[in-house]
């Protein structure tokens, strides 16, 4: 997060950004983060405002789609490009992406993967059944979708996950459902109140914070005559050493097996892992506001694919950049003063080069006039929101009071993110599951990973969600109870009876078929021919 005070004054401070996550996906799983710490989102201040739209998405030919959880808008959208039998359509894509959603939060962000056999688990290996690991997200949406511009309005997220929907697998599909059926949430105050209520919750419970240090190194030490190694502490900067039974590491992974550990193989083969994308952000203090503008706002590349290309295959400033614009002040009236807007504008570009693969990715040492990328970028930018929003370029560029920038070279510097992947290590089938980095150390005891690198992946809920699994490992490590266990039991959801497909609800029920009324007739029809059978064996008699 970064503050701006007033210009010319020290105090008090007016703009506010958040210099990365802007979106808060998967509600869900910040309000069990919560519970399982024996409070929740209200108790502890935090205000999550739903963000409607969803976005706005400018195409290179002007025109615009909304996305929303408004049904009644999203049939008159979706049938405007697709037809009366699109919306159908849209269904049938929402159901897909719901059994993505369902299985994957059961089956893969509540689960460890401490081995390589933990993917043969019967429960993964049922629930993967339909999940379409082995299909991309945009050959998924295809089926659904029949013009381009949709199948691009419902793939764009995947690079939420630092992957080119051409590339990445169809099960992320469950990103535009979680987006669709429980909204875009923005916590009021920005993210940074729901660390602060984590620290909060933290400190009651007798959390030493330690900000600003450093870590230098993990420290090992040999457990007796045996040959294994555990992590007794840490060495920060400073030269200060601190003990621990436990060291659990939330830095990047890539680096920190190669930073903060001994050198080793599994080190080197970590950083030629493939990583996810890095980001040119702008961060702009506006004087005035920009009302052509949402609180998300998504601008995609003519050459949508070609574009992609540049970023994930090529490990480039794309040529014509897709970007995402997110406007804080648009949603929540604390991050900007009354009538100002707050802009942080995203651009994906490839990552710094890995040297393993030679010259590829932004090589901002060797050569690259790197303020050059920088200074062309913001131009097409700027450019491209007054050509499609039809806001003028000279109060656009005019208006901007302040500006910071993050690029590949200062995500790595300043947050040590390996290769400046702002989304660590890609997700990709070989990158995740039992093939992602393991949350526990497979050689060093007592040594733990919690983070967007290890198991199961990025994003702030799913950090969450693997910050419970982290936990629970270290807790058994030591021997200890898992306390939301307890709580987890004592609150078993109702358990209903589930339609397997949806399509048993189209099957005839043979017991529903008969109603009374035809149980009724059937049992008047029987009587009537009791007697009549009756009455006719009588009368033969007679
Ligand atoms: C530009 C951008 C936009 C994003 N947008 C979204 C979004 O909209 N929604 C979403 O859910 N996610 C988003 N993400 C992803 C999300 O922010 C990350 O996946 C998540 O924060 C990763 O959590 P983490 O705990 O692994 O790492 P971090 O949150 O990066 O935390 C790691 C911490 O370790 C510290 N550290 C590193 N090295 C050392 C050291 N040697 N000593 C001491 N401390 C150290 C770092 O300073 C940092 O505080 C975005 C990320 C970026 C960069």
């Amino acid at each position: 997060m970064v503050l701006l005070p007033e210009p010319g004054r020290h105090l008090p401070i007016v703009q506010r950004f958040d210099q990365g996550p802007s979106l808060l996906l998967l509600p869900d799983l910040f309000r069990e983060t919560f519970a399982d710490l024996d409070t929740s989102l209200e108790a502890e201040g935090v205000t999550l405002l739903k963000c409607e739209p969803n976005y706005k998405v400018h195409f290179d030919d002007g025109e615009c789609f909304e996305l929303s959880t408004d049904m009644t808008r999203m049939k008159r959208e979706v049938e405007k490009w697709e037809g009366k039998d699109g919306f159908e359509r849209y269904l049938g894509f929402l159901r897909e992406g719901h059994r993505h959603y369902e299985r994957s939060v059961t089956h893969v962000l509540k689960r460890n993967f401490p081995s390589i056999f933990s993917i043969l688990r019967p429960s993964f290996l049922r629930a993967s059944l339909g999940l379409h690991p082995f299909e991309s997200m945009y050959s998924r949406a295809s089926r659904y979708f029949r013009t381009d511009r949709l199948r691009r309005v419902f793939t764009f997220a995947s690079m939420y996950m630092g992957m080119s929907p051409f590339k990445a697998a169809g099960t992320y599909s469950l990103l535009q459902y979680s987006e669709l059926a429980e909204g875009i949430w923005y916590p009021k105050g920005g993210f940074h109140s729901i660390i602060s209520a984590l620290v909060r919750i933290g400190e009651r419970k007798g959390v030493d914070y330690r900000l600003s240090t450093a870590v230098a190194s993990v420290n090992l030490a040999t457990l007796g005559s045996s040959h294994h190694r555990y992590a007794t502490g840490v060495t920060l900067a400073t030269g200060e050493i601190f003990s621990a039974d436990v060291v659990v590491i939330n830095a990047d992974l890539v680096y920190a097996y190669n930073d903060l550990l001994p050198p080793s193989s599994l080190a080197q083969d970590l950083s030629k892992r493939s990583a996810s994308c890095s980001s040119i952000s702008f961060y702009w203090a506006m004087n005035g506001r920009i009302p052509q503008l949402t609180t998300h706002n998504i601008f995609l590349a003519g050459q949508y694919q070609a574009s992609l290309d540049d970023v994930f295959e090529k490990q480039r400033v794309p040529t014509e950049p897709s970007f995402y614009v997110n406007v804080p002040s648009r949603i929540d009236s604390t991050a900007a003063p009354d009538g100002n807007d707050t802009l942080v504008v995203l651009v994906p570009v490839g990552h710094l080069p890995n040297p393993s693969q030679g010259s590829r990715g932004l090589d901002v040492l060797n050569g690259q006039d790197w303020d050059e990328l920088v200074s062309s970028t913001r131009e097409k930018i700027l450019l491209t929101i007054s050509a499609r929003t039809g806001c003028s370029i000279h109060d656009l560029a005019n208006n901007i009071l302040h500006e910071s920038i993050n690029t590949p070279q200062t995500w790595k510097s300043t947050f040590n993110l390996d290769k400046g992947a702002i989304l660590g290590l890609s997700h990709h089938f070989l990158n995740v599951l039992s093939f992602r980095p393991r949350t526990k150390h497979p050689v060093f005891r007592a040594l733990f990973f919690v983070g967007a690198s290890t198991h199961p992946g990025t994003g702030v809920p799913v950090c969450l969600a693997g910050s419970r699994i982290t936990s629970e490992q270290v807790l058994k490590s030591c021997g200890m109870d898992i306390p939301w266990n307890k709580r987890a039991q004592s609150l078993e959801p109702k358990k209903w009876k589930t339609i397997e497909d949806v399509s048993d609800i189209d099957q005839p029920h043979v017991f529903q078929f008969l109603s009374s009324l035809h149980i009724g007739l059937l049992i008047l029809l029987s009587i009537s021919a009791f007697w009549v059978s009756l009455y006719s064996s009588n009368s033969g008699k007679l």
